[in-house]
């Protein structure tokens, strides 16, 4: 059988076999357990260049997770996590990723991928790093049953993606890209740590209506009224703002949490329906729709 070559292609054909297994098995579909798979799945499509070490080291502060070679056993690899993260989600996410690099992209050199890289759409491995995001999208949450289980959703906060954390085994930041990759809705996340945003991903509506932040490019403090600006000592963990806090004239609904990365607070935020304000938040030529396309976890 040819072997696909796209991340898609992948995720799909790995997807479908262990739906049929879990079938035959009698087991739910979800979660995938991508440890199992990648150990499996390596050994029976390319049996001399199995995957035979999953687990986790100390990779420091900086990395999430790596792709490499067994220095002592030719052609063998090993997917490696970063031992020091604790949740299971962030944990499976990151071995689908090193899994989609194996089948994508392995060489014979390691490949470590930092956090930062895993979000990435702007560093010079962003076309790499997009695709291992986009086949570990795809392969733990796939289109048809994630929308499912999101087809509901008219405003949510972010307690609503923890059903889906739990569901696939991923982190809630994974759940939300995904969900803003295929909602009609006005929606952005923001990544925020030290009352400054980290980064943001907003959806293609609302990016097309003009409205994001150039956080890679410059230093952009979060609004003083927001939820992420008042951190723990909030007991609601979502508000309805007025016009002027996310947006200057725009209502914006914001839900927070700061569990999952410890320094971190992640913000959504719902923008109404009608799109306003084009031109009012400014635009960046570097984040052409393309670009804009192509990063998918
Ligand atoms: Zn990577």
């Amino acid at each position: 059988m040819k072997l696909p070559t796209t991340p898609d292609g992948w995720a799909v054909r790995v997807s479908s076999l262990v739906k049929a297994a879990r079938e035959i098995q009698g087991l739910p579909r979800f979660p995938i357990d991508v440890a199992a798979i990648a150990r499996d799945y390596s050994r029976n499509v390319f049996p001399g260049e199995p995957i035979t070490l999953v687990h986790g080291e100390a990779l420091g502060e900086r990395f999430e997770g790596a792709l490499a070679p067994n220095p002592k056993a030719k052609g063998e690899w090993g997917i490696i996590y970063n031992s020091s993260i604790k949740s299971k989600g962030r944990i499976n996410f990151t071995l689908a990723h090193e899994l989609g690099h194996y089948l994508l992209h392995r060489q014979g050199e390691p490949i470590f991928c930092s956090k930062r890289d895993m979000w990435a759409w702007d560093s010079e491995y962003g076309a790499r790093e997009a695709e291992a995001n986009r086949f570990a999208s795809v392969l733990l949450m796939p289109f048809d049953d994630f929308r499912v289980h999101t087809e509901t959703f008219r405003r949510p906060t972010l307690s609503d993606f923890e059903f889906l954390r739990d569901r696939y085994e991923v982190s809630v930041t994974a759940a939300i890209l995904k969900w803003l990759e295929m909602t009609t809705r006005r929606a952005m996340l923001v990544v925020s740590k030290d009352g400054f945003i980290d980064w943001s991903w907003g959806s293609t509506p609302l990016f097309k209506s003009g409205v994001f932040f150039r956080a890679r490019q410059e230093t952009i403090a979060i609004p003083e009224r927001s939820l992420a600006a008042s951190a723990q000592t909030v007991p609601n963990n979502s508000v309805q703002h007025p016009p002027g806090v996310w947006h200057p004239v725009e209502s914006v609904f914001e839900s927070v949490l700061f569990s999952e990365y410890h320094d971190m607070s992640l913000s959504l935020l719902i923008y109404s329906g009608d799109a306003i304000g084009r031109s009012i938040i400014e635009m960046d030529d570097e984040t052409v729709p393309d670009t804009f396309d192509k990063f998918s976890v």
